[in-house]
């Protein structure tokens, strides 16, 4: 697998992509949050290297698709934004819901069961309180 930081296969960033450091490699931000610990087995780690990483890139995807309905919005500067940390619920793989933030790579690790009725109230609500803990 090819080192992600090597310089040989780092392509040029814009001013905007330097801005927000790790815009594209996020994913592995969440991988992180969603995984940390030692894996509990061999079966455990590959299991979390394979479909753990899509599930991960996935979240991630949707988030970025989030930001840039919110760029579009509010433009690409976070620092002109109504709040600096837009609270989302990302909901794009079954059957866990996780609340994130558009601001920086804060995800909610647990998330929320979405068979449960309210899930995507409750998910709201943490979205809200990493919104509101930095305005306090
Ligand atoms: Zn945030």
């Amino acid at each position: 697998m090819a080192d992600p930081a090597s310089p040989d296969d780092r392509t040029p960033q814009s001013d905007h992509a330097r801005a927000t450091p790790a815009y594209d490699m996020g994913y592995l931000a969440y991988h992180d949050k969603r995984f940390s610990g030692p894996p509990r087995s061999g079966w455990h780690k590959s299991k979390r290297e394979t479909s753990g990483m899509n599930v991960s890139r996935r979240l991630w995807d949707q988030r970025q698709g989030l930001r840039r309905d919110y760029e579009a919005v509010h433009g690409t500067d976070p620092t002109q934004w109504p709040v600096r940390h837009p609270g989302v619920v990302l909901d794009a793989v079954q059957w866990i819901a996780h609340s994130a933030c558009l601001g920086c790579e804060w995800m909610d690790r647990q998330g929320v069961y979405m068979k449960e009725s309210g899930w995507r109230e409750r998910a709201l609500a943490a979205a809200r309180e990493h919104e509101e803990s930095w305005h306090r």
